[in-house]
């Protein structure tokens, strides 16, 4: 059986955030990934938001994991070449919606975020579209927008980089008290670990359960969206809420970090058994387009690639972030839901000064960087053409509509943490994420994917097990089984 320092239950963000932190320390870490890639549940699936902090209560965690996290991010996103922009953000009320800005304005000040109330003269020369009767807004300039799941892959690959192990496709299925640690049990082999950190977002209860701990009671609640075309960009220049209310921060438009333009949450309430099932509904689309309606009326529908759905899960009122007290060296992280993606970076370092303090781990010297990825878009004509000498594969456009090359695509399949799906390539480089949605790339994706992974066509997969794109034969020598 093998054995590691510390085992980490979930690849969101907050599981690599955790696994990242563990890895600038002397110590075998490993962390374990039911799905077929890090980054596939709520960590996939959100807003995006690097919400500036005036949101949470003053003296939760939520408050301060925000505001530390928050700041941690335009260092963190360059280190990591993650998508990342300090864009503000405006919270917008009509007539009458002054007291309720005035409230959000203290408890920015006093969580320590700098904000301000601006009138309509300011508010229209931030954002040029915003709806008529809009007289009021809390501006918070620090407020941003990031890519999630390509925040999650790069602190799983710098992890990678730096000596940690990641296993996907492995469900834990039991764990229990072992020889001073514990026994964890997936349905692909048995580990053992001296410390054991449960990051498994809506399976988390389920994890706490395996072992014997409770858990409060979680809630879900599902948020549906729309994401057009980067044509829509300059719509909106800044993240627009409406003023919060009993269901969270409401439905918002803003710009995304990779140039689109996204509208939504909602907040539909699921059972526990449909928190991973994250379908949009007809209803839920229309309260984002009505929503979307009272901030910003000039946003093109007919601009829209493709509409996504994704679950929080919640616990009270707070993050709960803490060792067990039934259970030594087993760290629970339960109803991480917003702003748990802006909180991550300091969740994670949080996480493993405890873990580092219970198991005496000493800090190795220096973490190794994480090689930036070529991406044509960004590069200079002299730099494509240098990497094109090196590499003629760069100059091999595949997705046309993001223009991403098929060196790009085998960069993504070679990664630290290798993607070996049509979905894992596109998360970490846009094959399929632009106009046509992939219907002219994905063919091509797949092709790359079954000789790089020297697997048949009928095997390729768009994501877990089960989503096989082509597994019977409907021409000659295509998908052949
Ligand atoms: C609609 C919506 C909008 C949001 N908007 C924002 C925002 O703008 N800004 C912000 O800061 N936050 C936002 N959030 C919150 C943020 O997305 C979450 O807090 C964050 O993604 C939680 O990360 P996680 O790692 O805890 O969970 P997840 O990303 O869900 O990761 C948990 C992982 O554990 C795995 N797992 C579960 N059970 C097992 C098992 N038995 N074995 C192995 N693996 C297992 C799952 O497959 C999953 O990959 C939003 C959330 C939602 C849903």
């Amino acid at each position: 059986m093998e054995r590691f320092d510390v085992i980490v239950i979930g690849g969101g963000v907050v599981g690599t955030a955790v696994l990242r932190s563990l890895a600038a320390y002397k110590a075998k870490v490993l962390l374990l990934e039911k799905s077929s890639d890090v980054a596939t549940g709520a960590s996939r699936a959100n807003s995006g938001i690097v919400h500036a902090g005036y949101d949470a209560e003053t003296g939760t965690k939520k408050a301060y994991f925000n505001v530390k996290g928050a700041a941690m991010f335009p260092s963190l996103t360059r280190e990591l070449h993650v998508p990342y922009r300090m864009v503000g953000s405006l919270v917008a009320a009509k007539e009458g919606g002054l007291p309720a800005i005035k409230a959000l304005y203290e408890r920015g000040v006093n969580n320590g975020v700098k904000v301000e109330i601006i009138e309509r003269e300011k508010i229209e020369a931030l954002e040029p579209n915003i709806a008529p009767d809009i007289k009021y807004a809390l501006y918070a300039p620090e407020a941003g927008v990031v890519s999630p799941y390509k925040l999650t892959i790069a602190q799983a690959d710098h992890a990678v980089v730096n000596g940690a192990e990641i296993r996907l496709e492995e469900k834990v299925v039991g764990i229990s008290e072992s020889a001073g640690g514990y026994l964890v049990v997936t349905d692909k082999a048995e580990y053992h670990a001296s410390y054991v950190v449960n990051a498994a977002g809506a399976g988390a209860v389920e994890i706490n359960a395996l072992l014997g701990e409770s858990t409060p009671e979680m809630k879900h609640a599902v948020g549906d969206y729309y994401i057009l075309d980067s044509k829509a960009a300059g719509v909106v220049n800044t993240v627009v809420f409406p003023l919060p209310d009993e269901k969270g921060k409401g439905i918002l438009v803003a710009p995304t970090a990779d140039g689109n333009v996204i509208l939504g949450p909602t907040s539909r309430v699921v059972p526990h058994d449909e928190a991973e099932i994250n379908a949009v509904t007809r209803e839920g689309l229309a309260l984002v387009r009505e929503g979307v309606g009272k901030l910003i009326p000039k946003v093109d529908m007919r601009s829209v690639i493709r509409v996504y759905a994704g679950t929080r899960t919640a616990v009270g009122g707070d993050f709960i972030i803490e060792e067990s007290c039934k259970f030594k060296n087993y760290f629970m992280l339960l109803g991480i839901c917003s702003p748990g993606l802006t909180s991550a970076p300091a969740i994670g370092e949080y996480v493993a000064e405890k873990v580092s303090a219970a198991l005496h781990l000493q800090k190795k010297e220096a973490m190794r960087p994480l090689p930036p990825r070529f991406r044509l878009t960004e590069a200079s004509d002299e730099d494509i053409k240098a990497k094109i000498a090196l590499d003629p594969s760069y100059g091999r456009i595949v997705c046309r509509c993001e223009k991403v090359t098929e060196g790009e695509i085998l960069s993504a399949i070679h990664s630290p943490l290798p993607a070996h799906t049509v979905d894992a390539v596109k998360r970490r480089v846009r094959a399929g994420m632009g106009r046509c949605q992939g219907g002219f790339c994905r063919p091509r994706v797949m092709e790359i994917l079954s000789r790089e992974l020297s697997i048949p066509l009928s095997e390729v997969r768009l994501g877990d097990k089960g989503s096989e794109i082509a597994p019977y034969e409907v021409k000659d020598g295509y998908g052949k089984i």
